[in-house]
């Protein structure tokens, strides 16, 4: 399912909505304090808008870190070591995914803003949103 955010251009965001949500992780309601957040930090150390989801990874290697420890400590068998890592792994991918997603449409973003600014997309809506239904 795609976003349902509709851009400052009137067009449909691009990226896919989020599993089980209405929107896509930049434009997640539940997200816009974060995001604010974090666009603020983003804007002091440069703008490029990176590693957005730095919270969440943040919180996984702490949480891996302790399941290496538990299984170091035998308080964790190697098979329930085992199944974490490759869930923690699924979960890494999974928050790196978003994280690309994001990435792209904050490039596309930027590009048609550019492109308007242009005069590029003067006449949008013209074979301008392949995807619209
Ligand atoms: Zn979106």
């Amino acid at each position: 399912m795609r976003c349902a955010a509709i851009k400052d251009g009137g067009e449909r965001c691009k990226a896919l909505a989020m599993e089980g949500a209405t929107h896509c992780y930049a434009h997640d309601p539940r997200r816009a304090d974060e995001r604010r957040r974090n666009a603020k930090r983003a804007g002091e150390v440069g703008g490029n808008g990176r590693g957005r989801p730095r919270g969440e990874l943040a919180q996984v290697r702490l949480e891996l870190r302790r399941v290496i420890e538990d299984v170091r400590a035998n308080k964790l068998g190697t098979g329930a070591g085992s199944v974490l890592s490759q869930l923690y792994g699924t979960l890494l991918r999974c928050i790196e995914q978003e994280r690309r997603s994001a990435e792209l449409e904050e490039l596309v973003e930027r590009l048609e803003t550019l492109e308007r600014a242009r005069g590029l997309r003067s006449t949008p809506g013209r074979g301008a949103r392949p995807w619209t239904g």
